[in-house]
Formats: structure tokens, sequence, C-alpha cells
């Protein structure tokens, strides 16, 4: 049975995330979410709650959402160190994954930040344009097994939930099981490579 894991960037916040719940829960999937610090709040909190009691995980995408590349080890390493801890205070779970703000990644980085670097299959769903119609059809298009889906649960972003209640159901009819990062890593028995940037847990890009 094919795995392919959502993964859904830049929330928490109270107008997409909790959307984006609705439509995992009715269609019993799961995916990861990955935060930036800095959206995390009261309310906010909230919805990673609820994410976590709905088998989802959460994991880091740092504080500020910068050029990471271009920052000194020691921020670098304050960058990823305190998304972590705030994560893991709501959670009771410490991230294991990492995606680079912008996919930017440097040997620094590599090197300050002891977590598994996550890419993945994007459909361009953080340029506003791009239509419920194009992102479901990019999606639908590069499924395959092992892949993790790149998506965007920001605040604006209400054609990544138009192509959802597409994307889920008609992935689910193709016999997909969604899996969390976490999962997807375990079950398909790869153990993940420091410093290799991951789409799929059976393939690597080596970046930079
Ligand atoms: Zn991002």
């Amino acid at each position: 049975m094919p795995m392919i894991a959502l993964t859904f960037d830049d929330g928490p916040n109270t107008v997409i995330t909790p959307r984006v719940l609705d439509i995992l829960e009715e269609n019993g999937a799961v995916g990861t979410f990955f935060l930036i610090a800095q959206n995390i709040n009261p309310e906010s909190a909230e919805m990673v709650r609820r994410a976590v009691s709905l088998g989802c995980d959460i994991e880091n995408h740092s504080v500020t959402h910068s050029f990471m590349d271009e920052m000194t080890p020691e921020t670098i390493r304050e960058e990823v160190k305190t998304c972590s801890e705030k994560i893991t205070a709501i959670t009771g779970r410490a991230p294991q994954f990492f995606r680079p703000p912008f996919i930017r990644v440097s040997r620094e980085m590599y090197d300050n930040i002891d977590l598994t670097f996550i890419c993945g299959a994007g459909c361009e769903d953080w340029v506003p344009e791009v239509t419920a119609e194009q992102r479901t059809e990019r999606v639908l298009a590069n499924a395959e097994d092992g892949q993790i889906v790149l998506l965007h649960d920001m605040e604006w972003n209400v054609n990544t939930v138009e192509a959802l209640k597409t994307i889920v159901p008609e992935l689910k009819r193709r016999g997909y099981r969604f899996v969390t990062c976490a999962q997807l890593f375990a079950e398909a028995g790869v153990t993940p490579v420091h410093g290799r940037l991951y789409s799929n847990v059976y393939q690597t890009v080596d970046k930079p």
C-alpha cells in the first residue's frame, strides 16, 4: 500500500489551519505541520493541540522564517532551539524534522541543526495566483509512493483548502495511506541521513 506524507508550512493560525484539520479529520487522514514559532499564540496553540489529537505531527520551521543560509551558527542554533522548545511545550514531543525557510540550505545549517531536513514536492501553493484546480492537478499528477507533499496553511491560503477537498479523497481512492513524516521514515525502514534534503523517503536531493 503506497504511503504519502502531506505537510503544511507556515502555521499555525486560526483561519486556515482549522480548515485543513477539518478535511484531514473527515477523511481519517493525518499530516505534518511545520510551524513558524512566532505564529504561536494562545489561540493558534489550540489548533496545534487539535492537530496532535488527530494524530498529526508538529515539526520545526524556525522562529522568524528568515534566510538562514545567511545567518551565523549561533543564530541558526537559536532559531531552531527556540522553535523546538515552543513546540515541545505544547505537544510534549520534540520535533524530529526541519524544513528550511525558502528551502535555502547551507553547510552551516547542516552543521548546526540536528534534525532531518525535509523539502517536498510542491505545487507552488505559496503563489496566490495559482488556482485551486492547478494545485490539485499538480499534486495528483506528481503523487508517488514515499512522497512528502509540500503545502502551506498560511492565513490567506484558501486555495489550498479548496484543493485539499479533492486531493485527499482522490489519493485515498488511489489507495494511498496518509502518514506523518516520522511514520513515513519508520514504516519505510529508512534511517534519515544527516546532510541530505528529503522530498521522498526513498530518495534524497543533494543540496547544497
Ligand atoms: Zn515556509
